[in-house]
């Protein structure tokens, strides 16, 4: 019998494009979901079908390409850096895939108004951690009802402020850790969303909008 790993348990389709982004993020060090994470995600989606995505982070596209694939979600997705923006550009054409989704050149803090009038049945946030529940409460006022939020990267590689290897961090890494604890916080403690946070990938959580 074939080895069975959870990674051969995911399921997860990957055609020569895909793979190609794959290697370059990997080459590139650009930090794209994680396969568990993905499987994940496009499991929501799936569930969801959600009409129109927000996603914070772009980088090369990947997450975008993915999500879109799922359903045909229109996807709006917002990037700072250029050289991932331009990277984006490049990779969402190759896939023909401009007219579905559409890149934001911007920092996430400073580009609500250019979808303020749009509604998102979900929102995906995949960006600078420590800005988290400010991407959170800038953006979710565009969400429908019975919405979803779903956030990547939640649990910091493991550690928490109480663990061990909690002291013999940068100061800058600590503190970026209190933030995550605060956000993680903030989502649990929200009334409004029934939050779950899960050791998925890099850590997921998915909130729903009561
Ligand atoms: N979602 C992508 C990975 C995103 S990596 C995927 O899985 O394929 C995180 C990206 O967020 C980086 O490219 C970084 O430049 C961008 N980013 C970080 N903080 C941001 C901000 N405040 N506004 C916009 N983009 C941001
Ligand atoms: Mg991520």
């Amino acid at each position: 019998m074939e080895n069975v790993t959870a990674s051969n348990l995911l399921n997860l389709e990957f055609d020569e494009f895909d793979l190609e982004l794959k290697k370059y993020a990997h080459e590139n060090n650009v930090p794209i979901i994680f396969d568990e994470g993905l499987a994940f995600l496009e499991g929501i989606i799936t569930l969801k079908r959600p009409k129109r995505i927000l996603e914070i982070g772009t980088a090369i596209g990947y997450s975008a390409i993915r999500m879109h694939k799922v359903c045909s979600s229109e996807i709006y997705t917002i990037e700072r850096n250029e050289l991932m923006y331009n990277k984006a550009l490049e990779n969402i054409s190759k896939a023909n895939l401009e007219d579905h989704i559409h890149v934001i050149y911007c920092d996430a803090l400073e580009a609500f108004e250019f979808v303020k009038n749009l509604e998102f049945d979900m929102i995906f946030i995949d960006a600078a951690k420590a800005q988290y529940l400010k991407f959170f409460d800038l953006y979710t006022p565009l969400l429908s009802k019975h919405g979803a939020v779903v956030c990547d990267n939640m649990l910091f590689h493991g550690l928490v402020e109480d663990s061990e290897g909690y002291q013999n961090q940068t100061r800058a890494v600590r503190g970026l850790i209190r933030k995550l604890a605060n956000f993680h916080k903030a989502l649990l403690e929200n009334k409004d969303y029934k939050t779950s946070i899960y050791d998925i990938g890099d850590g997921m959580s998915i909130s729903v909008k009561k």
